[in-house]
């Protein structure tokens, strides 16, 4: 069985004063049957780090550059991300995809350098609308998933998650056996490729996931957590879909 993780990407949002929900949430919380992930802005990594300490929240980041150092101007590479007390980055994620070009060599070789940081590795696939009229879901995340875990990557350090571009911050999510089909292809993908080790990769599902949706979504087959946006700023929000998940 794979481990269950709530994991919040707090995206372009947050300075000092936001810190205060991690103290919240923590508080709130306890000690779940999860992991529970932040992943905040690069800039509040360390001070999340401090403010967590002593609770079982950790700390992510949500893109590395693939290269270890150099002339990047603006980019982080993944051994600074470790080094601010992040253990895993978030990759491939639609925004960045969209935003900034990202194809999947480009996840492939940003998780291959967060592998050899020490992160682990969250990497995101998930079809368009358009895609999804198009009924090519299915071959559009396996190719997405083949083509962004690099070779040789440690399943150990692998997490998947499955985020429709079309549900993310629109108040709209699949219906539970659309969610459970992609998931179930997932495993399936993983295993031909890595072998009996998928087993133990947890599958988030991501999408508009909120307090209200968050247990049936975690019952569905294969669902071993969640990547939240929104519903990860506020403690109070985060901390029903931790509950749910402990619970499932
Ligand atoms: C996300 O951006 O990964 C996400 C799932 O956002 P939201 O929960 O706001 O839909």
């Amino acid at each position: 069985m794979a481990r269950k993780i709530a994991a919040g990407n707090w995206k372009m949002n947050g300075t000092e004063a936001a810190l205060a929900e991690v103290e919240a949430l923590a508080g709130m919380i306890g000690t779940p049957d999860c992991e529970v992930l932040l992943c905040p802005p690069a800039t509040l990594i360390d001070r999340m780090v401090a403010r967590a300490e002593g609770s079982v929240v950790a700390v992510g980041a949500q893109a590395c550059h693939p290269a270890t150092s150099g002339a990047h101007t603006g980019d982080i590479a993944a051994d600074m991300l470790a080094d601010a007390g992040a253990t895993q980055v978030i990759l491939g994620h639609s925004e960045r995809r969209a935003d900034h070009g990202e194809t999947d060599a480009d996840v492939a070789a940003q998780a291959a350098a967060a592998l050899t940081a020490g992160l682990t590795a969250i990497i995101c696939v998930g079809e368009t609308e358009a895609e999804r009229d198009a009924e090519v879901t299915l071959n559009l995340v396996a190719s997405q998933l083949a083509g962004s875990i690099p070779e040789g990557a440690d399943p150990a350090r692998l997490v998947v998650a499955y985020e429709p571009v079309w549900a993310i911050g629109t108040g709209r999510t699949p219906t539970l056996d659309q969610i459970a089909e992609v998931h179930t292809h997932i495993r399936a993908e993983l295993t031909q490729r890595l072998g009996a080790a998928a087993i133990d990769i947890p599958l988030l599902y991501g999408g508009s996931v909120k307090p209200g949706n968050a247990a049936e979504i975690f019952a569905v087959n294969d669902v071993d957590g969640a990547l939240v946006g929104g519903a990860s700023l506020k403690a109070a929000d985060f901390a029903g879909i931790v509950t749910a998940l402990s619970a499932a």
